[in-house]
Parts: structure tokens; sequence; C-alpha cells
């Protein structure tokens, strides 16, 4: 029953993966619930432009270069060479998009959200304005999201298709020729594959001296040996200082990071993938009196309240890493916690994975983080040595977990496996139990599976691993 001063007990701005979940959940708890959405379809970045297009692209141009590199042939499944239809590529793509952006609607009916089609700005602290009506609500929260971070001189230009974002790169109509990414992160090297995959020539431009920020030294090292194997270039420690486009073809000026002589490099197309940044403009945060951090970004309590009174924030548009599953548990917990029960989420045990080949995942802290808190004892089990890896001959990869050197309490694990996202959902479970390394070590892992080397590498934390 909603409060009789309001037209809403809620009202969640932006429907992306923070902010539809947060509205389901209030609706579930009994409190009459809206959500403005500007775009066309549900779901936000992540289910229209993010993750779900992304992992479709990842999954076809895999299966398109297991056919033509002869992983297929290997296994005695003959195909000849494989023709590439990147239409119907797309239109797998585009299938999944609308199924899954579809349920979401369909979710709102069951629940009995109100979807209020347009971007909202705020006109007080419990009043905004979607598409020139005005709506009320007890509490309002900001879930809004990121967009792609601009790199000054690098004009993107999507509708183009020369120089694109993430967005024009997983629309693209051609396989580019030579393909330049700027930034060594999560979405160029995901984005990378699926290109280099269908045949493009990928240069990977990353301002730091390794690829993927955040994740452990590990992972970093290997990576970067996988990624060259693939036939990647990768320019470490350069920064791209600008780009010209004529006749179709890019140049780029190029300069080492630490200062230097610059170099120009030719592209057909170019990748621009340097960050995400928080989306509060036109949000009218000004007038309710909230400021931004100098990251741009919504500052909250651990309950997920701003400064303003009844203003709550959730997702990519608050601190902490820039992901869906991240974003979705906020959206519980803020919900719970405006319907006055306790909604948590533990900061300290949020997953990441890579989805390329093959995939890179992690949970925790990094070795070099945990060695900054204290003494640990680190266990490691290369996949060569997993009996169903080798036998999928998945070779690439190791499973790292680190303890407590005091405690044995595991502080966190890192992964580089065929498929090391769905291992990783174990070793979360495990932290947030607050598993010792003996713990993983003495439970029970089906044979033959991945994640044996989970518990490989648990034992290894004791020296005592069985299969190395
Ligand atoms: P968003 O999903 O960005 O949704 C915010 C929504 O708010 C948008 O739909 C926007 O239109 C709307 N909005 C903004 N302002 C207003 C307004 N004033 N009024 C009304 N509506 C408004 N994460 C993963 O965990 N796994 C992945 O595999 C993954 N892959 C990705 C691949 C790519 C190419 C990209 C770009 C991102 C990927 N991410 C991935 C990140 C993930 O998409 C984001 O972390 C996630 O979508 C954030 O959710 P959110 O709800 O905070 O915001
Ligand atoms: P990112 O932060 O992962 O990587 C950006 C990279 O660009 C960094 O390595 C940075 O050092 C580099 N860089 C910055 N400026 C540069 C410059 N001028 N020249 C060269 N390199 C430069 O960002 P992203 O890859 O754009 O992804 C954005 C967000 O989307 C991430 O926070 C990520 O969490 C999320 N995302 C997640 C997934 C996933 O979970 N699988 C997939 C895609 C995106």
């Amino acid at each position: 029953m909603a409060d009789q001063t309001y037209d809403y007990d809620v009202l969640i701005i932006g429907a992306g993966p923070g902010g539809y979940v947060a509205a389901i959940r209030a609706a579930q708890l009994g409190l009459k619930t809206a959500c403005a959405e500007g775009r066309e379809t549900l779901g936000g970045t992540c289910l229209n432009v993010g993750c779900i297009p992304s992992k479709a692209l990842l999954h076809g141009s895999e299966l398109f270069e297991e056919a033509r590199d002869g992983t297929l042939a290997k296994w005695g499944v003959g195909v000849g060479a494989p023709q590439l239809d990147l239409a119907a590529m797309q239109g797998q793509k585009l299938a999944a998009v609308k199924e899954l952006t579809g349920g979401i609607e369909f979710l709102f009916k069951k629940n009995k959200v109100d979807w209020l089609k347009g971007y909202a700005t705020f006109k007080d602290a419990h009043t905004v304005e979607v598409a020139g009506k005005t709506v009320t609500a007890k509490d309002i929260v900001i879930a809004t999201g990121s967009s792609v971070t601009p790199l000054p001189g690098v004009a993107v230009d999507n509708d183009a298709g020369i120089i694109v974002d993430s967005t024009g790169a997983l629309a693209l109509e051609q396989v580019p020729e030579h393909l330049v990414v700027i930034g060594g992160g999560v979405i160029g090297l995901e984005l990378g594959s699926v290109w280099r995959r269908l045949g493009a020539k990928v240069t990977v431009v990353e301002f730091l001296d390794q690829l993927l920020p955040g994740m452990d030294g590990d992972i970093r090292k290997e990576a970067a040996k996988i990624f060259k194997k693939q036939g990647m270039e990768l320019r470490l420690g350069t920064k791209v200082t600008g780009a010209t486009v004529d006749g179709g073809k890019v140049t780029l000026t190029l300069e080492p990071a630490a200062g230097g002589a610059a170099e120009t490099l030719e592209a057909s197309h170019v990748l621009v993938s340097i960050g995400r940044r928080p989306n509060t403009e036109g949000l009218g945060l000004d007038a309710i009196g909230l400021a931004t951090n100098q990251r741009g970004q919504i500052e909250t309590d651990h309950d997920f309240r701003t400064k303003v009174d009844g203003v709550w924030a959730i997702g990519d548009v608050i601190p902490g890493p820039m992901l869906a599953h991240k974003a979705e548990d906020e959206g519980i917990a803020v919900a719970e916690n405006i319907a006055g029960q306790t909604g948590i989420v533990n900061h300290a045990v949020i997953p990441s994975v890579v989805y390329t080949w093959p995939e890179m995942a992690g949970v925790g802290l990094t070795e070099e983080a945990a060695k900054e808190r204290g003494a640990v004892k680190v266990g490691k089990f290369p996949m060569i040595a997993n009996s169903r890896a080798k036998t999928n001959r998945e070779p690439d990869g190791f499973v790292k977990v680190i303890a407590d050197a005091e405690t044995d309490r595991v502080l966190g694990v890192w992964c580089i496996a065929s498929v090391a996202g769905t291992m990783i959902a174990q070793a979360a479970q495990a932290m947030e139990f607050g598993a010792t390394s003996e713990d993983i070590a003495y439970t029970c892992h089906a044979h033959p599976t991945h994640a044996e080397a989970l518990k490989e590498a648990a034992m290894a934390v004791q020296g005592k691993p069985i299969h190395i």
C-alpha cells in the first residue's frame, strides 16, 4: 500500500542489472514500485550493449575458430574450410538480446513494476520529471549506470564504424582488416578476441606495462603470453595521443607512456576501450544538493544511502567494480533496506571474469595486495595436470589459492582455465563462508572436472597436491 503522500513507495532510475533487480525485489517486498528507463528496451548496458551481446559474439567466434584452426578436425570432425556468415552471427546476438530484454519486461509486468518510459530528472528529493510528467516517491534509487570514457584526440563515431567504442565494435558489419584496440582491459581483450578469431589482425595498445589492471600479477603475466600466442600484437607501456581518419583508414599517433619519441600506426578500425564513467549528466543532482566525488561517482554508505535523505544509489554509478553481478546484488540489498530489512553486499567477495579463451577469473585479494596485509601461503596447480583439461586438450592456465599464513583462511583465488568463470563461483562461496584452504582441500570434488584443479591448488597451500 503506497504512502498516500507519494505516487510510489519506490522509484528506481535506470533499468540495468542494478535497477531492474532493485525494482523486482522492491515489488516482491510489497512496495508500490516504478522504474524509469529512457532506452527502448529494459536491461541497461548489460543486456543491450554489454555482457549479453559480447558473450554471444564470443561464443559464435569461438565456434568459427574451432572449425578454422583445425580443433574440430583434430577431434575427427571434418567440416572443411568454414564460411563466415557474419550477418547470421549478429542475428544470433540480436535474438539473445531481444529475448533477454523482453524477459525483463515480462518480469516487470508479472511483479507489477510500472515502467516509466523516459529519462528522469530530479526536481526535489522525492520528485522526478519523466517524459514531461511529474512523479513522486518516498524513496528514489539512482541506478543510472555508466558509459564509455572518451579519449581526447580520438573521436568515436559508431555510425561511421571506423573509430568505435564497445557498442560500435559489437555491431560491425565486416571483419576489420587491422583492428587497433586502445586499452588492454576487459573490453579490449574480449572484443579484440572476437574480431581476431573472425580474421582481423589485432593490435592492443595499453598504457600500463601489463594487461588487465586489478587482476593478480601472475594472471596478468600469463594473459600477455596467451594473447601473444594467439596472434595478438601487444604494445604495452604505450599511449595513443591522437587519430586521423582519411580515405577510410586511421592513422594513430603513439607515444611511450614514460615519454619519448612519437610514432604512427595505421589501422582499418579502432576500438576505444579505456574504461567507463558514471552516468549523472542530466539527472539534476544539483536540484537535490548531491555532489559527485572526483571520479564522478555518487558516494553511499554501506546501506546504499546517499547524503540526501530518501535518495539511494547502486551499481556502476557508485564506487566499486563496474560489474553486472555487483549491481544486481546491490539492487537486492537496497530494496531490502528500503523495506526495513537488512540488505548486505560483501564487497570483499565479488568475482570478476574475463570471458576470453581461456577464461580468466578471480575473487578476493591479489597475491600482491594480500602480501601487503601480512604473511600468506600460496598454492598453485597447472591446468595441464588436471585430467579433464588435459583430455579436452586445454593445457593453458592454472589455479592459485592465497591463504593467510597463520589462520589458513582463503584470501583470494585466481585462475585461468577454459571454464574459469564457472569455477570461480565455488571459490567465492567458500570465501563467503570463511573457508580455509584445508576446507577446500578436504571437500570432495567430482572427477573428472576442471574444478578439481581448485582442490589441488588448495592442497598445494599445504605443499601436498597429488597430481604434480
Ligand atoms: P547500466 O546497465 O548501465 O544501466 C543503467 C540504465 O540507466 C541504462 O539503461 C540507462 O539508459 C539508464 N539511465 C541512465 N540515466 C537515466 C535517467 N536519467 N533516467 C532513466 N534512465 C536512465 N559486466 C559483467 O559483470 N560481466 C560481463 O560479462 C560484462 N560485459 C560487459 C561488456 C561490455 C561491452 C560492457 C560495456 C560492459 C560489460 N559489463 C559486464 C559491465 C556491466 O554491463 C555493467 O557493470 C552493468 O550493466 C552495470 O549495471 P547498472 O544497472 O549499474 O547500469
Ligand atoms: P578497463 O578499466 O578494464 O580497462 C581499460 C584499460 O585501458 C586499462 O588497462 C588502462 O590502463 C588502459 N588505458 C587507459 N587510458 C589509456 C590510454 N590513453 N591509452 C592506452 N591505454 C589506456 O576498462 P574497459 O575494458 O573499458 O571496461 C570498462 C568496464 O566494463 C570495466 O570496469 C569492466 O569491469 C566492465 N566490463 C566487464 C566485463 C566482464 O566482467 N567480463 C566485460 C566488459 C566490461
